[in-house]
């Protein structure tokens, strides 16, 4: 019989199994539990559709059958089963979302992934030194085996077995020091296991117990009757079955349902916040929600897929039903259970179901006020929050040309330079003076340089706070929020900041008017590259500044430039703005007045170079910029 070969991810991971020192083995059972109960969601599902497969939910059960002698650990169920081709490709090649991540991380920490991923099946290679799998799939008249001993490959073979549905077998290793494999084997622990982890499967989990009791007297027994006892098997159900949402939350430990989530969503770490939610009238459901504790790997790629588990009437109909979740709560995990739907209702109708519009309202308003709790009430949570997630509600700010900015604008924070912690939009106008007009913001890369800015600066020195934005989507999502509680967004590199005094507007008026030919002729060395050139009276001690004009700042104009297929013309307007009382402007002015132009042009080249890298900004040609400073030098 041949030996084939795992697919080679698979077999990474598989080798990690075999050899891991990871002290939480016992949740192997947990996720062959686990892929049982789907087997049996997965029938039951089918057999609403197809009436020909004739079973009940009651039929359906998990059964666990440990064997001291032999050493061996038996789970079967009576769920869907697997044809030939299913068993190699599902136990043959890890299809675990986690791969991905797992091919990054393997190196560092191999405990790590471990509770990372749950990473099922697998898992039975902690304690195994063999597993088989018998397996006969619903419609199918084969049985076939699978059976491997670990990395050297498995084996598939036909085998016989009467009902449809899967039978794992698991050789448990022989204990070694610092590790105890029998005590898996012993149906107390087996039992706390259960109860443990899967103690809300919605099948029975069965196992025949040992249990002893008396016998019964015998009739002629005499006075010296000593009471006999004998040991009998029973079968047990071990897990209560309801599940964890059906519950009373006030019997609901917040272990237990951290426990859930981790099993249920494949995460290793707790929760942020459990949201519960039981409604009645228009839509009636049972929502159990959970916001992850970390940003899943995938979360800001393609291949995340939002959803939450849509069960109808406790059976579940759909993994991820994503039309549950608008896309700026698309982190949110978790189930919902309304007996409104109709059992045997197809992806296509459920998406037209008014029912689900309904729920989806309604779960919307929760996770949004659930979330303004967090922040209200736990602000270091909200924070961890906030880094893991915050980019995608400031992308909901943003997106669908601002709709939803209203439902989203006071779950914002931004990083604030005075208070050098995150805040919100309303604890930034709380403590706005009086004569703050404006919310001010700065964006750019890195907020220990956006601070240092001339207008930062200036707009500091005011006694006014500062957002640094340093996310690309920062200042998309202001600008088209436009304003918050009517205080305008003002981008401190926006030109007309409104800070100068009276006087200093109409001294750079004039200083702008007298120096109009130095001006023309700067602008016309730049050769295009800025629209304007004029004085700004509170640059400080900064030379040179520049600005922009209109709707796209240049902080958008590098976020739009690194887009792929940018559009193109997608430039900011700059103007140049000179510090009329800084000594460089004189020295400009004495060029001007001994009619030196190649002084001029050199000294408008190496100022707009200067402003640039003030900015954050690429030099177009360094070199040239270098060679200018040197020659100057001289
Ligand atoms: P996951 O459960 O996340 O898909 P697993 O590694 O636990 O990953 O299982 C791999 C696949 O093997 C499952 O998706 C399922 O298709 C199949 N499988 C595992 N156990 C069973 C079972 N008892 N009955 C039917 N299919 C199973
Ligand atoms: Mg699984």
């Amino acid at each position: 019989m041949a030996m084939r070969q795992f697919k080679a991810e698979s077999k990474k991971l598989l080798d990690l199994m075999i050899n891991s020192i990871y002290t939480n083995k016992e949740i192997f059972l947990r996720e062959l539990i686990s892929n049982a109960s789907d087997a049996c969601d997965k029938r039951y599902f089918k057999s609403l559709t197809d009436t020909s497969i004739g079973i009940r939910k009651e039929d359906l059960k998990i059964h666990i059958q440990p064997d001291k002698e032999n050493r061996t650990l038996t789970i079967s169920d009576n769920g869907i089963g697997m044809t030939k081709e299913e068993l190699e490709k599902n136990l043959g090649t890890i299809a675990k979302s986690g791969s991905q991540d797992f091919k990054q991380e393997n190196q560092s920490d191999n405990i790590d992934i471990i509770g990372q991923f749950g990473v099922g099946f697998y898992s039975a290679f902690m304690v195994a030194s063999k597993v088989t799998v018998l397996s006969k799939a619903q419609g199918s008249d084969e049985a076939w085996c699978w059976e491997s001993k670990g990395v050297e490959g498995y084996t598939l073979t036909e085998a016989e077995k009467e009902d449809v549905g899967t039978e794992i077998t698991i050789v448990m290793k022989e204990d070694a020091e610092n590790e105890d494999y029998s005590h898996f084997l012993e149906e107390y622990t087996i039992a706390d296991l259960v109860k443990k982890y899967s103690d809300y499967i919605r099948y029975p989990i069965t196992m025949e117990r040992t249990k002893s009791r008396q016998k019964p007297k015998p009739e002629d027994a005499g006075d010296d009757y000593k009471p006999e006892y004998e040991t009998y098997q029973e079968t047990e159900t071990l897990n209560s079955m309801v599940p964890i949402w059906k519950r009373d939350k006030k019997e609901v430990k917040e272990e237990d349902y951290n426990e859930f989530y981790k099993t249920k969503f494949s995460d290793y770490t707790d929760p942020l916040r459990v949201i519960t939610s039981r409604t009645e009238g228009t839509a009636t459901y049972t929502a159990l929600l959970f916001v992850p504790g970390r940003t899943p790997y995938d979360y800001y790629t393609k291949e995340y897929e939002k959803g939450l588990a849509l069960y109808a009437s406790g059976v579940l109909i759909m993994e991820k039903c994503a039309d549950l979740l608008p896309d700026y709560f698309s982190f949110i995990k978790g189930v919902v259970d309304s007996e409104d739907l109709s059992l045997n209702i197809s992806r296509e109708t459920l998406q037209k179901d008014s029912q689900l519009r309904l729920m989806r309202n309604s779960l919307e308003k929760k996770i949004k006020n659930e979330l303004h709790a967090m922040l209200t009430n736990d602000r270091e949570k909200y924070e961890t929050f906030w880094k893991s997630f915050g980019r995608q509600i400031k992308f909901g700010v943003y997106g669908d040309y601002g709709m939803h900015k209203d439902l989203l604008a006071d779950l914002l924070m931004f990083f604030s330079a005075k208070e050098q912690k995150y805040v919100t939009l309303d604890e930034y106008i709380e403590k706005m003076p009086e004569d703050q007009k404006c919310i001010y913001f700065a964006a750019g890369d890195e907020a220990a340089r956006l601070s240092k800015l001339p207008n930062a600066q200036l707009v500091l020195s005011k006694g006014y706070d500062l957002l640094l934005c340093t996310e690309d989507v920062d200042e998309f999502c202001l600008q088209i929020m436009h304003d918050y509680k009517e205080k305008e967004f003002k981008n401190i590199n926006s030109g007309d900041l409104g800070l100068e005094t009276e006087e200093e507007k109409k001294a750079a008026e004039e200083a702008t008017e007298e120096n109009k030919d130095l001006f023309e002729e700067i602008k016309k060395a730049l050769n295009g590259k800025v629209k304007e050139v004029k004085v700004n009276p509170t640059l400080q001690d900064h030379p040179v500044s520049l600005s922009s004009e209109g709707g796209l700042s240049m902080e958008m104009e590098k976020v739009l430039r690194r887009m792929p297929n940018n559009a193109e013309g997608m430039e900011s307007t700059k103007v140049l703005e000179l510090n009329p009382n800084h000594s460089v402007f004189a020295a400009l002015k004495a060029a001007k007045e001994a009619g030196d132009s190649d002084k001029i042009s050199k000294y408008a080249e190496l100022l707009y170079d200067q402003a640039l890298l003030i900015e954050g900004l690429p030099l177009e040609d360094p070199v040239a910029y270098s060679q200018l400073v040197c020659e100057l030098m001289k």
